[in-house]
């Protein structure tokens, strides 16, 4: 769709350029005016060309950037515009400031707003309507340094003098070529960086050129070769937007990100902030009412800008927690009975169990079987075998009222229980209580135990702080082996004394 035209031809088309601009004012030296315009204004026009090319191949997140810098080389363009038409019809002199200089500042405005805009990620739509708000001020107060009165004001203009002028120009170039490396240190990534990349290069290529050029103006009159310098940054700017990315480019790795590479990114808002107070503060002793207007603004927007990021972060922050939390739960919870599973039971029982030597109380442990289960899978399908163990869990977490008692599946058609604080009657009891609300549950399996669904339980009670977590589990487990082999639908328990007479562990 938009296949970029190879670097070497773009090359070849931009130093054409410059050649002809050389050769048309060398040969043409008595009208240098009248040859130089036309290329002093195709320059811009370029880079303009290849910003707006930009724009309509570049990702839609990264494209308000290429915007941004598409407007300001407009208002260039539009500054060389008028200063073509001031230079040949009007005859202004070159002495002192006048529209033309007004949109040569100008251009800053967007450049700037695109530098310090946040990342794509962070973007808010109401962030652009205050950064447009704010552009419009400052697009005001330059008039007002520029022509000393304020807009549409019956006194004439005071424009400030040429050397102020280039003074004014010089600290614009450099703040903005400074706030471009500042944030290409930040190590945007992809189409973000791209845009850094070439917008640093333009920007230095640009301070430089003008840097140079203003100060030869200051002294020289007409043009010369020097207007090549002109030139220079917007045929770099539009050979590197249109030429196709690097291999480099293309095989970037995600960076990782540094402390000052992530400070620079969250403080880079906060440069034009920076920049419309130093233009008010300036405009201040001459302009009160003018300087008071930006400083204010400049605060109110920041302000905004940080209470929105501030309510955003939390928001973000509360959001993560939730998550967290719910992945946790997930990662805890038997997803069919509901039930704590394995890994929780495993965390708890251990828990308890260093609980209950400290504290010094028993604590009991049932292992509950569902009869024959696998006679109900195969009579009545899995999905009534789901169905079973869903009602099982709720009956058997029925029969735990306590809020320390923990129910989990232990596996299959398997639960455990942990019971802290509770001696072998009281396990005992509560195991009872299971069976019987299992069986009142009335789920049809006829087996040798009866019509309906009914389970096994082993019990293990420990006191003693010398044993350890699996002999419980094997003491619970072997109680259940017993309640099975003795003819299911039975409680059989094994007391940490029982167990150790046994000389099974
Ligand atoms: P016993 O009385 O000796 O415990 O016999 P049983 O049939 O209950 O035990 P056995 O270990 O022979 O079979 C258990 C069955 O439980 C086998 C397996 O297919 C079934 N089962 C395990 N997990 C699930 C499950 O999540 N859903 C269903 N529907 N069946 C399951
Ligand atoms: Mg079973
Ligand atoms: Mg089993």
């Amino acid at each position: 769709m938009h296949r970029p035209p190879k670097l070497s031809h773009l090359a070849l088309l931009a130093v054409s350029f410059a050649g002809l601009h050389a050769i048309g004012l060398l040969l043409f030296r008595a009208q240098a005016t009248l040859v130089t315009y036309p290329f002093l204004v195709l320059a811009p026009l370029a880079g303009f060309a290849g910003c707006c090319w930009r724009i309509v191949a570049e990702e839609p997140e990264s494209r308000s950037s290429w915007i941004l810098l598409a407007a300001g080389l407009f208002l260039w363009t539009c500054g060389i515009f008028l200063s073509a038409w001031e230079d040949l019809l009007q005859h202004i002199p070159q002495s002192a400031a006048w529209f033309s200089d007004f949109s040569f500042f100008l251009y800053g405005v967007p450049v700037l707003l695109a530098i310090s805009s946040a990342s794509a990620k962070q973007n808010i739509p109401f962030f652009v309507w205050m950064d447009t708000a704010q552009a419009l001020l400052t697009g005001f107060l330059f008039y007002v340094s520029v022509f000393s009165v304020m807009p549409f004001a019956a006194t004439p203009l005071e424009p400030i003098s040429s050397t102020t002028l280039v003074l004014l120009y010089n600290a614009e170039n450099v703040i903005l070529a400074a706030a471009a490396t500042l944030r290409l240190l930040a190590q945007p990534r992809g189409h973000e960086r791209r845009f850094y990349a070439i917008l640093f290069c333009f920007l230095w290529i640009y301070a430089i050129a003008a840097g140079v050029y203003n100060n030869w103006a200051a002294s020289n009159d007409g043009h010369t070769l020097m207007d090549l310098l002109i030139d220079l940054p917007f045929l770099y700017l539009a050979v590197a937007a249109v030429a196709p990315r690097t291999l480099r480019e293309e095989s970037e790795r995600t960076p990782h990100k540094q402390t000052l590479a992530l400070f620079i990114e969250n403080v880079s808002p906060i440069f034009y902030t920076v920049a419309l107070l130093a233009l008010s503060i300036s405009l201040m002793r001459q302009h009160f009412s003018a300087g008071t207007v930006g400083i204010f603004t400049a605060l109110v927007v920041y302000a905004i800008r940080s209470t929105t990021l501030q309510g955003r972060y939390i928001r973000v922050q509360r959001e993560l927690h939730e998550a967290h939390d719910r992945l946790e739960q997930m990662a805890l919870t038997d997803a069919l009975t509901n039930t704590a599973n394995r890994r929780r039971f495993d965390a708890a029982l251990a828990l308890e169990w260093n609980r209950a030597i400290r504290n010094r109380y028993p604590l009991a442990l049932l292992l509950v079987d569902i009869d024959y289960f696998k006679m109900l899978n195969d009579r009545y399908g899995h999905p009534a075998g789901d169905r079973c163990l869903v009602s099982v869990a709720l009956a058997l977490q029925s029969a735990l009222p306590r809020s320390g008692d923990l129910l989990a599946r232990y596996g299959g058609e398997e639960f455990a229980a942990i019971l802290p604080a509770t001696d072998e009657s009281g396990a005992r009891m509560v195991a009872r209580t299971m069976q019987e609300a299992v069986h009142s549950l009335k789920i049809r399996n006829e087996t040798s135990t009866g019509p309906f669904v009914t389970v096994s339980v082993g019990v293990a009670v420990f006191d003693s702080p010398q044993s350890a977590v699996p002999e419980l589990i094997e003491a619970a487990d072997q109680a259940l082996y017993r309640a099975k082999q003795g003819g299911r639908n039975r409680i059989e328990a094994t007391a940490q004394c029982d167990f150790l007479r046994d000389g099974t562990h």
